[in-house]
């Protein structure tokens, strides 16, 4: 399979446009071909009508349907091989073997999505049957499960080219629950993305799928995402990046004659908190074991840990002092994050003091790592000490008390994570941090890093604002699925007309709630 520089608006491909799009190496700086096109308005428009009419074929597909072109999807790509691979590496900056683990995981969330539809039980049904005979009035026979939303559009993200971008997350859940996807491709992998866009693609073809499932669409300004979350057959948007841009899609998404759900996923600091007995006894090897999860992915994660909590222990500053100071930078994604991230450090810079800067290496795009630090009262009078640096720095906040670290948890904005080392009998001690941070965050971290996020059925990635714009959900793992979805109740229909998964017979064997008790 060849990159062509292509829109794909659904099995055709589009070149319409006149502006082009450069693929850029960021180690190098050179540009990689061939050139892409910017989309027109008309592109999308059609990409979009592709996807309302797929809908109403889509929709009525099976979970075993679906998951058959899922499981396609995954050996498609698996068989792009070292042409994926390469592609993604000269786009990136990132190593093979964080191509390699990329295609695996974005294989097997393929897989998992599609053994959560063969099993069915997803969609939620629930049963409760009529009562002809209630007194002083009969009981109608209501039922309800989980039915798609309609198309969805769905934002690369620049720093998972593959896991998150165009058969990622956001869109294997879309998929998933019934819905055609309209992507807007991250300019940032053009190449890797429009490979994996042809194998969904073909993917599609050879398991029947409609026309209009999936189109890719190429921009490298703000004009086609913005048309994309206005168009009134769109009924979601899926989203992973900045603040700015997920706040943007968001209120232009609540401005809408139609207003839809905008799942923006914008990162967050991610608070590690080591408790003080902890820090004395493993101050050595939590100092090297914090910065290699600073430093992961040139820390271009969105639960890379950017903010440290600790009671003051010069011991184990001047420990992460000599680490930091031989951890190693790396090439960032692209230009405009690498200039975000230098902008970022200057701004800490005049606020907390740098205890290390690490090793730069060469590159176009090249970062290094900065460890910053500051005590407790500096860090709550600054705005900008409590914002996001995407890259690898963090900052060391040195509380004095108990109750200085109790107010960094207490006056947190909402995060993804948050993370508390100690022992079991320091974690019993300190119950009430545990309580403030579960009301902050998605996913609590006991004793390990929040970089390595696991795609299961319990894993949540998300929690409250500015971390994401709906606390209530998740991008990773097979919960993420209900973002696209809407509850949908039958009152008094004829069984034959019900959802297979309504119907009396359950012949699918799946788990249902009859009458307020689960069973098959
Ligand atoms: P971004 O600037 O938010 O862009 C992500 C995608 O959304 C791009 O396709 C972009 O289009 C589009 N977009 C952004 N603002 C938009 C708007 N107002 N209207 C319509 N479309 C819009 O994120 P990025 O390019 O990935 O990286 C920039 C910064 O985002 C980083 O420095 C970092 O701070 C943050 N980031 C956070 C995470 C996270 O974990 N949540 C991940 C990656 C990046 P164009 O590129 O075509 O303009």
């Amino acid at each position: 399979m060849q990159v062509l520089g292509k829109n794909l608006i659904g099995f055709t491909e589009s070149s319409e446009g006149t502006v082009g799009i450069q693929a850029i190496n960021p180690a190098s700086g050179e540009p990689i071909g061939p050139l892409f096109f910017k989309a027109t308005p008309s592109e999308l428009d059609l990409a979009i009508h592709k996807a309302n009419t797929a809908f109403a074929v889509y929709r009525k597909k099976s979970g075993v349907e679906k998951a058959t072109f899922l499981e396609a999807i995954a050996l498609e790509i698996e068989a792009l091989g070292d042409t994926l691979t390469e592609r993604y590496i000269a786009e990136s900056g990132l190593p093979l073997g964080r191509a390699q683990g990329e295609r695996g995981r974005t294989c097997g969330q393929l897989r998992l999505f599609a053994g959560l539809l063969k099993e069915g039980s997803w969609v939620n049904a629930i049963i409760d049957t009529a009562q002809p005979d209630r007194q002083p009035l009969p009981k109608v026979d209501l039922r309800a499960m989980e039915l798609p939303l309609g198309p969805v559009g769905i934002f690369g993200a620049s720093n998972f080219p593959l896991a998150f971008s165009v058969a990622g997350g956001d869109t294997v859940s879309a998929m998933a629950a019934g819905c055609p996807v309209v992507f807007k491709g991250h300019p940032s992998h053009l190449g890797t993305s429009e490979l994996v866009g042809r194998a969904i693609l073909a993917a599609a073809q050879k398991t029947g799928m409609p026309d209009g499932v999936f189109s890719l669409v190429f921009d490298d300004t703000i004009e086609i995402g913005q048309a994309l979350v206005k168009h009134p057959l769109i009924k979601a948007i899926g989203f992973t990046g900045s603040l700015r841009g997920g706040k943007s899609l968001f209120d232009a998404a609540a401005s809408r004659p139609e207003p839809i759900p905008v799942y923006a996923e914008m990162g967050s600091t991610n608070p590690v908190f080591i408790l003080p007995k902890t820090l004395k006894e493993k101050g050595d090897t939590l100092a090297q074991a914090y910065m290699n999860s600073v430093t992961m992915g040139v820390g271009q994660f969105c639960t890379n840990p950017g903010l440290l909590v600790i009671e003051k222990d010069d011991a184990f500053v001047e420990k992460l002092e000599s680490v930091s100071a031989e951890s190693n930078g790396g090439v960032m994604l692209n230009k405009g994050i690498q200039s975000v991230y230098h902008k970022g450090i200057e701004e800490f810079e005049k606020y907390a003091k740098v205890i290390s800067f690490g090793k730069k290496p060469e590159g176009f795009t090249s970062a290094l790592p900065v460890i910053f630090k500051a005590d407790y009262q500096t860090f709550k009078d600054s705005e900008i000490l409590k914002e996001e640096v995407f890259g690898p720095s963090s900052l060391v906040v040195e509380a004095s008390s108990r109750e200085e670290i109790m107010e960094v948890a207490r006056n947190l904005s909402g995060h993804l994570t948050a993370t508390v080392f100690g022992s079991p009998e320091e974690l019993a001690d300190y119950t009430d941090l545990l309580e403030l941070l579960e009301q902050k965050v998605g996913r609590l971290i006991i004793n390990g890093f929040p970089t390595g996020v696991e795609v299961t059925h319990a894993m949540v990635h998300g929690g409250p604002y500015p971390a994401t714009t709906d606390s209530r959900s998740t991008s990773v793992g097979t919960m993420s699925i209900t973002r696209f979805t809407r509850p949908v109740c039958y009152q008094d229909m004829p069984d034959t007309l019900l959802p297979v998964e309504l119907q009396n017979e359950n012949s699918l064997g799946i788990w249902r709630k009859v009458n307020g008790e689960m069973g098959k």
